[in-house]
């Protein structure tokens, strides 16, 4: 375990800037993590998972801790259910793999989502109709002041809409170290109704799919659709669907009749956030190296050699003229730094 000093970060975060970090450290086991944090205790830290959810503006004058503690084990297991634990660093999609190598269903329409498995309860990823909350039961966290271990249950985690404890009452309190997951062992619930899974499960003439089929299928939608950050730097969605009143959607859909939406509870409906943008005239804008993905206009991409700066630049040109053209607030999903 090795303290680096002036380290480059750009092949850290899947937008592909070039940030320092003024100290760098990797940890491989929770010792290794508890020995940081007390040799460290006045410095500044920074958590860095896959770093595949952030915009990195500037050098980060702190102790940057690449979390990349590794290993899975079944924890406990009846005739329908298996609890299976992951540490915290190891790679999302290579878990959802071996999940579904093993028959355990619940993960597979969240397939090929970047980053670790540490960081899934922070924002509570979700993709294809499934969040991580509907398969969590609990996470192992170390309280960075202190390093007392805690567990926080699914309830603790105040999970919503990419929205968790972690980003709100705890934030920047805690590392998670290892996530815990209740998955089926037979009577998957199957879910193919989000999206394009039916039509691309239909495509291969698949009818009674399995877990694999599924996965496959998300597999196979998101490569068409969303860049590869290995080949174009980006953090996936970089804005949320803006959730509205219903009482304020219904002046706005009055004006914009063409306007998507779906109904998320009595009072509130969602908004596409990337019809509005593709509507605003951004989808596929470039302005340098920084712009709007061509394809998918939720997305901004890094085309080379954009600066983190240039990229919110971006980001902010986008929220400003939905607001002005929609009166609708875009809010950016990606930490920005
Ligand atoms: C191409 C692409 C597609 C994507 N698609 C989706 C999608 O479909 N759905 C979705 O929800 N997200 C998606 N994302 C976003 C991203 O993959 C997820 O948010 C992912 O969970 C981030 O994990 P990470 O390890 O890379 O986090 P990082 O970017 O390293 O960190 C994100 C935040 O969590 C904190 N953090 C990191 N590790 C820990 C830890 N162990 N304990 C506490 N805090 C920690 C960091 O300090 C930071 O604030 C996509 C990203 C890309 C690039």
């Amino acid at each position: 375990m090795e303290i680096q000093s002036n380290f480059s970060l750009k092949n850290y975060n899947t937008f592909g800037i070039e940030a320092k970090a003024r100290q760098f450290v990797a940890v491989h086991t929770v010792a290794e993590l508890k020995t940081i944090l007390e040799e460290n205790k006045n410095e500044q830290k920074f958590i860095l998972g896959g770093g595949s959810n952030m915009l990195l503006t500037q050098d980060i004058d702190a102790l940057v801790i690449h979390i990349d503690l590794k290993g899975k084990k079944i924890i406990k297991e009846d005739d329908d259910f298996v609890w299976v634990e992951s540490q915290a660093g190891e790679t999302w999609h290579d878990f959802v793999l071996w999940t579904i190598d093993n028959n355990f269903g619940g993960l597979e329409n969240m397939s090929l989502i970047p980053g670790n498995v540490g960081t899934t309860p922070v924002q509570n990823i979700g993709a294809y109709g499934t969040e991580i909350k509907d398969t969590f039961v609990s996470c192992e966290a170390m309280n960075i002041t202190s390093q007392e271990m805690k567990t926080f249950t699914n309830a603790e985690c105040k999970f919503g809409y990419r929205e968790s404890i972690f980003k709100n009452e705890v934030k920047d309190q805690y590392i998670i170290t290892a996530v815990i997951y209740k998955l089926t062992k037979r009577n998957h619930k199957i879910n193919i109704s989000y999206g394009d899974i039916t039509a691309e499960l239909a495509k291969n003439n698949i009818t009674f799919p399995t877990l694999k089929d599924v996965s496959n299928a998300v597999i196979a939608i998101r490569q068409s659709k969303l860049p590869d950050p290995k080949e174009l730097g980006n953090s996936g969605s970089f804005f949320k669907n803006p959730i509205v009143l219903k009482s304020d959607f219904e002046k706005i859909h009055q004006k914009f009749p063409e306007m998507k939406y779906y109904e998320v509870s009595e009072t509130e409906v969602k908004v596409p956030a990337g019809w509005l943008i593709e509507q605003a005239g951004f989808k596929g804008k470039r302005f340098g190296d920084a712009g709007v993905h061509k394809n998918q206009a939720l997305v901004l991409v890094n085309y080379g050699n954009a600066t983190g700066q240039e990229i919110l630049a971006v980001s902010k040109e986008v929220q400003k003229t939905v607001f002005d053209t929609f009166g609708i607030q875009i809010e950016a999903e990606v930490n920005v730094i």
